[in-house]
């Protein structure tokens, strides 16, 4: 198998995300997918009707929209044919009584809809915002996660942090009653936070709940004409287009070090393995696998 500058194994969207911008940045990447399509969890496909397409997995992007890697491959992925559609209505629940509630993209709008507790909801998370992101942006047992620490505490000192970090670790239960008297806000952004795989009694689903909640006022609901899988095949193209390879069909076993004694431990999806001090060569199954078509 040819050598690349790094190999990355899996084609999820972060996998891909990662290969783009190593390929802008002039490597020789290789994206290996076991899967029979590229895109991990972001997957669209004709399962009903000829014709209709529909996201079998994930299909709403405000995150990856208000993330950095869109910031800096936005536009090229734009020429590659990425277009967001989005909404004023992003989010919405039913009552019983007839009832519903809507989660706005106004400020304004949101307080008149679920409660004058919510300009003080923004003007407590706001301001602290980046460090809110960054909580889920950062390896926290590394040196960025030093770094962030910190930032952290030269902005808030040793009180404000105890704080900041008690109320990370509100559960989305305490957080809704304690916050909001209408039930109906409750109702609105409860279901939320079950979509990030907390219960409401869980640690840190309090701030989940608010990291959702502001995001969808933000940034909306986002979703790619086409289907999310239009995402996928952008950042493929782009790294197509930067002499990458991606292939399907290839279950990566084990990545070898040319010159090294050993061969890398198995490694997880997602993983970049970098060639500045060697360049990699990549064993996957069937172990027949010839160089990747380009
Ligand atoms: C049902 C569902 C709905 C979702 N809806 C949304 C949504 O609407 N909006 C949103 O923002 N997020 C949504 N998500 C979450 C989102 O899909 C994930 O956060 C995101 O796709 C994770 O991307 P990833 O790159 O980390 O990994 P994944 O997308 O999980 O991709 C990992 C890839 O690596 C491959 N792989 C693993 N090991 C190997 C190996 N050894 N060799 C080769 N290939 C390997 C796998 O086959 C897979 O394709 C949803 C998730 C699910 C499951």
């Amino acid at each position: 198998m040819a050598d690349y500058d790094a190999v990355v194994v899996g084609s999820g969207v972060n996998s891909l995300a990662c290969a783009a911008l190593l390929a802008r940045g002039g490597w020789r990447v290789c994206v290996l997918e076991r899967n029979d399509w590229l895109g991990g969890a972001i997957h669209t496909t004709e399962l009903t009707v000829p014709g209709y397409r529909h996201d079998v997995f994930s299909a709403w992007h405000p995150l990856w929209v208000g993330g950095a890697a869109h910031a800096e491959l936005g536009a090229e992925l734009a020429e590659r044919g990425l277009e967001y559609l989005n909404t004023d209505l992003p989010t919405a629940t039913a009552f019983p009584d007839g009832g519903a509630a809507f989660l706005l993209r106004d400020a304004t709008g949101n307080a008149a809809e679920i409660g004058p507790e919510w300009p003080g909801v923004l003007e407590r998370f706001l301001p602290n915002a980046d460090l809110a992101f960054g909580v889920l942006g950062t390896e926290l047992w590394s040196p960025s996660g030093l770094g962030f620490a910190a930032k952290a505490f030269r902005r808030l000192g040793r009180g404000g942090l105890a704080v900041f970090a008690g109320e990370l670790l509100q559960t989305s239960r305490d957080w809704l009653e304690q916050t909001f008297a209408s039930e109906r806000a409750h109702g609105l952004l409860a279901p939320w936070v079950l979509h990030t795989g907390l219960g409401p009694d869980a640690a840190a689903s309090g701030f989940m709940t608010q990291v959702i909640a502001v995001a969808v006022q933000e940034g909306g609901m986002p979703v790619p004409r086409g289907g999310g899988a239009m995402l996928a095949e952008a950042l493929v193209r782009l790294i197509r287009d930067r002499d990458g390879v991606c292939e399907t069909g290839k279950d990566v076993e084990r990545v070898l070090v040319r010159g090294s004694t050993s061969p890398c431990p198995s490694p997880r999806a997602g993983t970049a393995t970098s060639g500045s001090a060697g360049r990699r060569s990549c064993t996957s199954r069937p172990a027949s696998t010839a160089s990747p078509a380009r």
